[in-house]
């Protein structure tokens, strides 16, 4: 006999860790108690040696699926203290513990069955859920996570849901989300003056009906509205993208299950595992041709967002639409953000109504309420890993696990795709994607997510960190509004430290930073930049950056790219440029755009990558104006040819001690090869070659200066999996240490996070 005590650390509450204990000890004939504490969950168990070893192994090994353990202490005990049974101790309130909550998790399978079973008393409920599966942050207020705290407080249970979660054996024991169609939320259908039509069941199957018909629905879901048509439905499809003024931009799409995803895509197994996986993010796969749902879902890519029933309620829906159509026709629906463009996601009832009423014929709501807004999560998934372009659902607020512990700060984040990031200890939290602080509502999403992260992590931060950019609403919240000692970090180098901080990388690293736009500290526009950052002295130097190109009208030419790929001919001086076809178009604007750049009359200068794919892509003749960000870039990738090896000099040259890459010498070299009558997808292909070349001798020749051999990539051009492919490879084949984001997205929603470490250094100093 033997004793032992476990205090654990970590995502351990509200995710039926205690009762997995208990059934644990049980098992393997253990005694003791199990309970919550200050320190975290304490574990006090005795037994036969091995059967001690049994549940050590199984504690650490197979926790259940929504646990996270960041720490088990496990001490050894001299005395033995002849438990009698194993027992849950009940919690004392009003402590404040360790305590993390967890993201909202997808249904679990034993939910799943459950929900389509007849026999069963959550048939087709829309609410099911257990300690395994279901809402978490956004129906939480406050903690400790008890249902109090949450948006069920005002649902009381019944006996039979009351009498699970009292049972330390059922699957709903301290479920706080547990509901049945007794004692639960409801769901019903209304029309656009929001007069209900239908309740409960029938709600869903008139939905189904609707959508079959080719309705457009504003669905209340878990972290938000979602805008909801038949997928198949050409009509409809043009119909939504009208009414919600995204006339180009991919649509995300619900299939009922995996066998239909793979009858419309080409799913690896790696993107199959994260489709079905706890958090059912939108993957970005590759469309099977012939397309058999609407052409217009993904008019600029040959890839489709996808992902799976999340919520009882997807289910319930799919349920009815699969009894309608045909058996070969796949059930699968266009899920967007309920929002019109550049808005965030609707999540009242009333409010939805309002906002959604242009776009929406009826509108299905319920009344469990949503309290903090969280967007459906966006991944690719290159190889076993997903690589963000979107973090919300699923995996907020999970935190990122920093090398040291220090001070809590906070980060305001950027202007574009924001996120906030609040540190504790070693942990920092970054929210769910907020958006482009463009506009009151999503400044008040902004406002309203410090407040919840204030809350949910009961933490108050001694400073904020800010991007150098004056005017962003996040500058001045922090400025004007958050009443806290402010320090200030430049964009690229945020980029830097934050894929450091994921990486818990500490020291000096390179850093090369590739995005649209970001103010440099020399006020010109940075983007392409190399940079040399240690986070430990927190010393920053900029090595290098792309041959900056003016802009000509500022902002009007990154939504008018044929503007720029004019400034970098310019630049060449190549006169002669009037073979191409939308040339031709612009050749009245020419004189007026050659006189700003000459007298430079609102042309500022722009190192920044995005702006460089941007010129290609309008030499090419893939884009006019742009509609979204990285919408060229995106053309330009969809178009290249594979098999293609060849490519261009992407030469260097110093300019004031910095390694400057020429890439106007680059667009020349595409230029000829326009010229001389290359088709566009070779082009395409020799330029993402061609760059991953350059950017790699860029690198190789400052770590040869520096003697550094780590190289962190960041900035939302490494959303280009072919140009971050590439260059990966040929960094690490150069003998290179590279870090990647893997935690975050790689664009500016991980700024946030640089600055947050940033600024708890200088506090630290
Ligand atoms: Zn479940
Ligand atoms: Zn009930
Ligand atoms: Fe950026």
């Amino acid at each position: 006999m033997k004793r032992k005590r476990y205090i654990v650390n970590g995502r351990v509450q509200g995710v039926g860790f205690r009762p997995f204990v208990y059934r644990l000890a049980r098992e393997l004939s253990l005694t003791g108690s199990v309970s919550n504490t200050q320190e975290g969950v304490v574990i006090d168990v005795e037994g036969e040696e091995e059967n001690l070893e049994a549940f050590d192994r199984n504690l650490t090994d197979h926790p259940p699926p929504l646990a996270g353990i960041t720490r088990i202490e496990n001490l050894e005990m001299e005395s033995l203290a002849h438990f009698k049974e194993f027992t849950i101790t009940p919690s004392v309130s009003g402590r404040t513990h360790q305590v993390l909550i967890s993201p909202d998790a997808s249904v679990c399978l034993d939910c799943q069955r459950e929900v389509l079973d007849p026999g069963d008393r959550r048939y087709l409920y829309p609410f099911t859920n257990c300690t395994n599966c279901g809402p978490r942050l956004t129906i939480t207020r406050s903690i400790p996570y008890d249902r109090p705290m949450t948006s069920m407080a005002c649902f009381e249970m019944c006996p039979n849901c009351l009498a699970e979660y009292n049972e330390p054996s059922n699957r709903r024991f301290h479920a706080q989300p547990n509901a049945c169609p007794v004692c639960g939320p409801e769901v019903w259908l209304a029309d656009k003056q929001g007069k209900e039509i239908a309740r409960n069941r029938e709600s869903m199957a008139r939905t189904a009906e609707l959508l079959i018909q080719g309705k457009i629905i504003a669905a209340k879901g878990l972290g938000g509205f979602h805008l909801v048509c038949d997928a198949g439905n050409n009509q409809s499809v043009e119909q939504l993208r009208k009414r919600k003024n995204r006339p180009g931009k991919s649509l995300a799409i619900m299939v009922s299950d995996i066998e239909t995803a793979e009858m419309i895509t080409r799913i690896n197994p790696h993107q199959e595992k994260i489709l079905t996986g706890m958090e059912h993010p939108i993957v970005i796969v590759p469309v099977k041709k012939p397309f058999i749902l609407s052409p217009l879902l993904s008019p600029d890519t040959e890839n489709l967002g996808l992902m799976l029933p999340y919520t009882p309620m997807h289910l319930v829906l799919f349920h009815y639409m699969k009894k309608i159509l045909p058996p070969e026709k796949p059930a699968a629906l266009v899920m967007t953000s309920g929002n019109s463009s550049s808005e965030p996601i609707s999540l009242g009832n009333r409010e939805a109504l309002i906002r959604l009423c242009p776009i929406a014929d009826y509108f299905l709501l319920h009344n469990r309420d949503i309290l903090i807004r969280c967007d459906d999560s966006v991944v690719f998934v290159p190889d076993r890993n997903p690589v963000f372009l979107r973090r919300a659902r699923g995996y907020t607020p999970a935190p990122v696990f920093l090398a040291e512990k220090g001070p809590s700060v906070l980060g305001a984040g950027p202007e574009l795709k924001n996120t906030i990031c609040l540190t504790k200890n070693d942990h920092a939290y970054v929210s769910q994607h907020i958006g482009d602080l463009k506009n009151l509502e999503t400044y008040d999403f902004f406002l309203e997510t410090i407040h919840h992260f204030k809350n949910v992590l009961q933490e108050e931060p001694q400073a904020i960190i800010r991007d150098y950019h004056p005017d962003y609403l996040s500058s001045r919240y922090a400025h004007e509004e958050s009443g806290l000692p402010v320090f200030t970090l430049q964009h690229h180098f945020a980029h830097i430290f934050a894929v450091m901080a994921e990486n818990r990388f500490q020291g000096q690293c390179l850093g090369v930073a590739l995005d649209g736009t970001g103010l440099g500290l020399d006020r010109t526009l940075w983007g392409g930049e190399l940079l040399l950052v240690d986070n430990t002295k927190l010393t920053m130097n900029r090595l290098g950056s792309f041959q900056p190109v003016q802009l000509p009208g500022g902002e009007k030419a990154i939504e008018e790219p044929w503007r720029i790929a004019l400034s970098f001919l310019r630049q060449l001086g190549v006169e002669n440029f009037y073979g191409f076809p939308w040339m031709k178009k612009f050749r009245n604007q020419q004189k007026h755009i050659f006189r700003m750049l000459d007298q430079n009359i609102n042309s500022p200068l722009s190192s920044g990558c995005g702006r460089l794919f941007d010129a290609v892509a309008a030499l090419l003749g893939l884009v006019e104006t742009i509609e979204y960000e990285g919408q060229g870039a995106i053309r330009l990738e969809k178009i290249q040819d594979p098999s293609e090896t060849n490519h261009y000099d992407a030469d260097l040259f110093r300019r004031g001690g910095m390694i400057i890459l020429n890439t106007p010498a680059l667009f020349e070299n595409v230029f000829q090869d326009l010229k001389a009558g290359t088709r566009p997808e070779i082009i395409s292909r020799r330029f993402h070659l061609s760059l991953a070349h350059g950017i790699c001798n860029w690198v190789t020749s400052a770590s040869r200066e520096t003697g550094v051999s780590t190289v962190g990539l960041s900035g939302g051009v490494m959303q280009n999996m072919t140009l971050s492919g590439l260059l990966q490879d040929l960094l690490v084949n150069s003998g290179l240490n590279v870090l990647v984001h893997r935690m975050l997205p790689p664009n500016d929603a991980c700024i946030s996070l640089g600055q947050a470490v940033y600024g708890r250094e200088m506090i630290k100093q």
